[in-house]
């Protein structure tokens, strides 16, 4: 019996995971963060998700639940940091959780959780090494090596999005200058192309023009996402080497990355082939909540 729960900024999400193979769940519940609230009532709602999951599933909580939340567990000092949720930074999340709850938690970052659920039950599955990337709003990276998540002696291992990518690039909100995510995150990459087309669209028909119209912005906005992403992820492969890169998030979906941005991987990866696989998750918005029941089984 595996249960997690998912922090987001708008939702928190609970599941009872009561068999792994076949994958088989008692409970699925979600309700509104209310994070505008702050940070004592956040810890107040996830003990009201606690309870509602006792009584809808007639379980009693175990002596472990595993959290995905924004942001990393300190490993020194046991308080939060890099959350987008800032109320979090700061703040002794795993120790005010396990007093509110009555329970032993382990927290684990939302990647690490995407990454590990990825690599135990999705895309990833049978491959003893997993990089597993969110490409979304942000970009964030989980290692698991064996299905198990590797933290790193910081808490940042995976955390390949604020690696430097263009040294004259815009400013990301980490404090650095042309981090990953501030080319490869879908606002960015709508932001690049608002500017070139002096028109704004959404990420979806920024890839579906770059493929079928003459919209040369479209085109421009894609190859560079190609290219930057070929480039950075030569950079994972060459460090870690993992058997599969599992992409996420929306712009994960934009197929050009499996096949342009594939190329430009190859032309900077130390070896003459490329053998790693990139793949498309298949848990789709289930991964951070699974990822995070997964967490605790040891
Ligand atoms: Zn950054």
């Amino acid at each position: 019996m595996h249960w997690g729960v998912d922090l987001g900024g708008t939702k928190i999400e609970g599941v009872i995971l009561t068999a792994i193979d076949p994958l088989t769940t008692a409970c699925r519940i979600r309700i509104p963060t209310e994070a505008q609230r702050g940070y004592a009532h956040i810890i107040g709602r996830i003990a009201k998700l606690t309870t509602q999951m006792e009584e809808e599933s007639g379980i009693n909580r175990p002596n472990q639940i595993g959290f995905g939340t924004p942001g990393t567990v300190d490993p020194p000092t046991g308080l939060m940091k890099n959350c987008n949720t800032t109320s979090f930074n700061g703040q002794p999340l795993p120790k005010d959780l396990a007093a509110a709850l009555n329970t032993d938690v382990i927290v684990a970052n939302d990647a690490n959780c995407f990454a590990l659920a990825e690599a135990r039950l999705g895309a990833g599955k049978g491959f003893p090494t997993v990089f597993g990337i969110i490409l979304g709003t942000g970009v964030g990276g989980g290692i698991v090596i064996d299905g198990k998540v590797l933290t790193g002696a910081q808490g940042i291992a995976g955390e390949w999005g604020h690696n430097e990518l263009e040294p004259d690039g815009q400013p990301c909100y980490c404090g650095k200058v042309g981090c990953v995510e501030t080319v490869l995150s879908g606002p960015f990459l709508e932001r690049y192309y608002a500017n070139h087309a002096n028109h704004p669209r959404p990420l979806k028909d920024i890839a579906h023009r770059a493929r079928h119209e003459e919209d040369f912005a479209a085109r421009q906005t894609i190859d560079r996402l190609c290219y930057f992403f070929g480039k950075a992820a030569a950079q994972i492969v060459n460090t870690l080497d993992p058997h599969v890169i599992v992409i996420g998030g929306g712009v994960g979906n934009i197929d050009q990355l499996y096949s342009d941005g594939r190329e430009h991987m190859k032309r900077y990866v130390f070896n003459n082939r490329l053998d790693t696989l990139l793949a498309r998750p298949t848990l789709g918005d289930s991964a951070g909540v699974f990822g995070a029941a997964l967490l605790t089984q040891v």
